[in-house]
């Protein structure tokens, strides 16, 4: 349908209707704001929201998201009257006519849904340019032909795609003939002359396809760009969007109708991007890019590359073409104020796109900017330290997750670099992986488990699961600003935009480079998105540089947290890695894996197949010491801090020799024959070994072992006397029962007794306590007996959470995914901790075990101690702290902080409710 009243008789706006189905702004009025993104979406919001500040924009109206589920894809009677009389005010705003084709008013239709979906919905641009209305608007544009004529061919492919689904792509080759023919590079070279005849081509394009009747009235054109914008909400591209970002596909969008502003005007006319702060890095001041002479979508969609707005950032990058501070000072300036104010009034780092129409700056969005995880964490210690947020506000504006990344490595500088394009650094850090050419093949690698490096010529949004699933992204278009740039620096991939230099097929999954090289389909490749550089092959990666705002934020985590954050840690090497992450102790050492990690492996076997207690001694004796000496590298670094070991855990059968080399090598130690190394490997062979003789069962069965074990570590934290673990905690894992409690219990007090004898040392000569690994549902169920024994818990929620589902954590993967799929399973509970089942079963624990001994020390160690997710429902429980790998310890350090903000905020707000009556 389309609107046929004319403007002189609008009807007034109903009062119910505002802002509930049509918001106006701009010309010195807001009918939102910032807050009304529910409503009018977040474009629409953020329109009445710059209005209602007073910074410059464009006047128009927002057709709220209320309106369009009510509309349901048609424009009824109440909402064109609507419509019509937001339009009448526009008139009036702008002094322009929808009617009058003399002064022609051309309007924007863009999509608004209430979270940002860059790119994912049709936008249309100089709605209500008429073939009459085209003369008119040359008039008014002082004469200036060619660039009615440019709008014009703008608006009419955008029309004929919707109205009658006729590919772009014909008008771009159609207009790319004739720059060809004429000599002619640039859009902006092309004279009025040169205009008209494309757009008679344009013309005959729309014959051939049987679409020359393309709505050619003002109202006409403005429902059906309204229409599609409802439409495209509901198209592939969004729902994909949408599933990708978990958002529910009924999210609707808004649409706003806004007098257009003409970034192609003339010399002094642009359009362009600015970020409040530089996204990558998180340093202030303006970043951002602009195009002389454009209109729209054309600097964030990669096809033309844009300039540097400030004549700073142009000398930096050494290009010849000017910025936007020396073609139009004036309205550089009011950029950068305009920055400034909506900074302070947003409170966070915005992404505005804006028009400069004849030197005047025009804003036409703002929204808060993606950030690589690098710029979050400097822009939200920054904010905080300039004192526009407050520090737990800082603290809560980064994604403990994205710290991961931050600390993801670069690639190793000492290596040799062989480059094989070079272009923008779109967002930093580094990837290795195959080259892949289309989305497909990127997800088709990933979900064979392979890193991939996606190579574009330039991207568009539907390249966007492709972004997601490659672990970098190459283009050989684009700029900081084009999809590519923002998506990879959201999810914190290297990308590196616009190597130009590249020639891409994508069909025969080849990129030829200057020289002559070609990169394939699999070849191995480096992004090294900091440097804005591909490599040939796969380089070596190192971790990252340490970041100032890092270490601000983590030090503000810190002074918040009430959890304390520790490392599970095998190796020296390990412990030093923890520390300087800011653990606090070794929360679980694994004392098989500290065998494993200095090839102990033929005495941990001899041990094991000893026929009897006295050949196991002697076997046990070569053990000790190793093991002492092991341990006493471990603990150095940790000198005053706990320590905790755990005495050995798995099945045995795991440490037995398995090919005949290792048969032979173990039967030559142990002076038997390989026959009987096999026969006695035969023997401790069980049907189920994850619930056979492991964990304490093993010290139980053979005390000799945990003996040993326990002597080690005593001997090794006197030897090291101040600078021994403070205190150095033995774990006993897999307890089920009070009695396997007590029972090595006494054994490793005898021990401890015996060492301090031995060494004639006093008691207080070793601080050490004795703590219980919870990590099957009886210990759970039982905690009040085992307190009785032991000094701590530590949660094991990996076999926790195996013994509680009965699933196999070493088998499970393989059918987790279909599992998930078959909805039998939300998410895998070996990643995503299970609050519901697992939670409950440490809860009972806590109270139990607190009942018997209220100051018993409880920790986590299984690997969801760096869950944020989990690290908070840890909080609540009352846990005193969690263990990590050293890498994630950060964000369980910053989870934790996030946690006590959380919770502290929680009880402010139940103090403040009023009492239940
Ligand atoms: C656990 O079970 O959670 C744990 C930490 O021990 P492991 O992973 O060694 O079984
Ligand atoms: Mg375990």
């Amino acid at each position: 349908m389309t609107i046929n009243s004319p403007s002189s008789s609008r009807p007034p706006l109903p009062r119910s209707s505002r802002p509930r189905f049509i918001a106006r702004f701009g010309a010195g009025l807001s009918e939102g704001s910032a807050a009304e993104a529910p409503s009018l979406g977040g474009k629409g919001a953020q329109l009445c929201e710059l209005a209602r500040l007073g910074l410059p924009t464009k006047p128009g109206f927002v057709i709220s998201l209320e309106a369009g589920r009510a509309a349901k894809g048609e424009i009824g009677p109440a909402l064109e009257a609507g419509i019509e009389a937001a339009l009448g005010w526009l008139e009036e705003a702008t002094g322009l006519s929808f009617s009058d084709a003399t002064r022609p008013l051309l309007v924007s239709v863009r999509s608004s849904p209430p979270i940002s979906m860059p790119g994912m919905m049709d936008t249309l641009l100089n709605v209500g340019l008429t073939r009459e209305a085209t003369a008119g608007l040359a008039m008014r544009a002082g004469g200036n032909l060619a660039f009615a004529l440019d709008c014009r061919r703008r608006l009419l492919p955008a029309l004929a795609e919707i109205a009658f689904d006729i590919e772009p792509d014909l008008f771009e080759e159609a207009l790319d003939e004739l720059k060809e023919e004429r000599d002619l590079r640039e859009d902006s070279e092309l004279s009025a002359g040169d205009w008209a005849e494309a757009l008679e081509r344009f013309e005959r394009i729309l014959e051939e396809e049987e679409a020359a009747n393309l709505p050619d009235s003002p109202r006409e054109q403005l429902a059906l760009a309204i229409k599609s914008v409802w439409a495209s909400a509901e198209g592939a591209r969004a729902r994909a969007w949408r599933s990708l970002h978990k958002l529910p596909q009924d999210m609707g969008a808004a649409v706003v109708v806004q007098a257009m502003a003409f970034g192609n005007l003339g010399p002094d006319s642009a359009t362009g991007v600015v970020f409040t702060r530089d996204p990558s890095t998180g340093a202030p001041g303006l970043f951002g890019e602009y195009l002389p002479q454009a209109q729209g979508e054309e600097v964030v969609s990669g096809l033309r590359t844009p300039r540097p707005l400030s004549k700073s950032a142009r000398e930096a990058l050494g290009g010849r073409a000017p910025s936007l501070e020396e073609v139009a000072p004036g309205a550089y300036a009011d950029l950068a104020a305009a920055c400034r104010k909506l900074e302070a009034e947003r409170l966070d780092v915005q992404d505005v796109e804006f028009t400069v129409e004849s030197g005047e700056l025009f804003l036409l969005q703002t929204r808060p900017a993606q950030r690589t995880p690098r710029a979050a964490l400097r822009i939200a210690a920054d904010l905080a330290s300039e004192g526009l947020i407050s520090r737990d506000e800082a603290l809560l504006r980064v994604a403990p997750a994205l710290l991961e990344r931050l600390l993801h490595p670069g690639v190793d500088p000492s290596a040799r670099r062989e480059t094989a394009a070079r272009g923008l650094a779109a967002s930093p850090g580094a990837a290795v992986g195959e080259a892949v050419f289309t989305a497909a093949e990127a997800e088709a690698l990933a979900r064979s488990g392979r890193p991939s490096i996606l190579i574009r010529a330039e991207t568009s949004p539907e390249d966007i699961r492709g972004i997601y699933a490659a672990d970098g992204v190459l283009t050989a278009r684009g700029g900081m600003t084009s999809h590519a740039a923002v998506i990879a620096r959201g999810l914190g991939k290297p990308c590196v935009c616009g190597a130009g230099e590249m020639r891409i097929f994508e069909n025969e999954g080849l990129a030829r480079l200057p020289g002559g090289r070609i990169i394939r389909r699999g070849d191995p490749l480096t992004l090294d998105g900091t440097a804005g550089e591909a490599l040939f092959g796969a380089m070596p990666l190192i971790p990252p540089p340490q970041e100032e705002a890092f270490e601000r934020i983590m030090g503000w985590a810190d002074a918040r947290r009430r959890l304390g954050v520790r490392a599970n840690v095998d190796a020296p090497a390990e412990a030093e890695q923890a520390l300087k992450f800011g653990a606090e102790g070794i929360g679980l050492c694994r004392s098989e894996q500290a065998l494993f990690s200095t090839g102990r492996l033929t005495p941990l076997r001899e041990t094991i197949l000893a026929s009897d207690p006295h050949e196991r001694r002697a076997a046990l004796e070569k053990l000790g010491a190793a093991q002492r000496a092991d341990l006493e590298a471990l603990f150095r670094p940790m000198a005053g801090l706990p320590v905790a070991l755990r005495l050995m855990d798995p099945p045995l059968h795991e440490f037995l020799p398995k090919t005949p080399e290792e048969m032979a090598e173990t039967a030559a130690s142990l002076g038997v024959s390989a026959e009987a190394v096999a026969a006695r490997a035969a023997d401790l062979a069980e049907f189920n070994p994850m619930l056979g003789r492991r964990g304490c069962r093993i010290g139980v069965l053979y005390p000799e072992i945990y003996e040993a074990q326990a002597r080690a570590a005593f001997e090794a934290a006197l030897d090291l006397g101040p600078l021994a673990p403070k205190p150095l905690e033995i774990i006993l894992p897999f307890l089920a029962t009070r009695s396997e409690m007590s029972l090595l219990r006494r054994q490793i007090e005898e021990t401890a007794r015996r060492v301090l004898d031995e060494w004639g040392a006093p008691p207080e000569a070793l601080d050490w306590r004795l703590g219980a690994m919870i990590e099957t549902p009886r210990a759970a169920l039982r905690a009040e007996d085992l307190a009785e024994d032991c000094d701590f818990f530590t949660f094991g929620t990996n076999d926790l959470t195996q013994m509680t589902f009965g699933l196999s954590r070493d088998d499970a993967g393989r059918f987790m995914r279909d599992y998930i799929a078959a909805g039998a399973l939300s998410a895998d509970p070996f990643h995503v901790f299970d609050e519901v089942g697992v939670g409950e079963l440490m809860r009972l624990a806590v109270a139990r075990g607190r009942a018997r001994k209220p100051g018993i020390l409880l920790g986590v160690c299984g690997e969801h101690g760096a869950d944020p997710e989990a690290v908070s429902h840890f909080h609540e429980m009352g846990v005193d702290y969690v263990s990590c790998s050293p890498y994630r310890a950060p964000v369980a350090r910053l989870a934790a902080a996030q946690a006590a903000i959380r919770s502290d905020r929680a009880a402010d707000r139940a103090k403040e409710a009023p009492p239940e009556s």
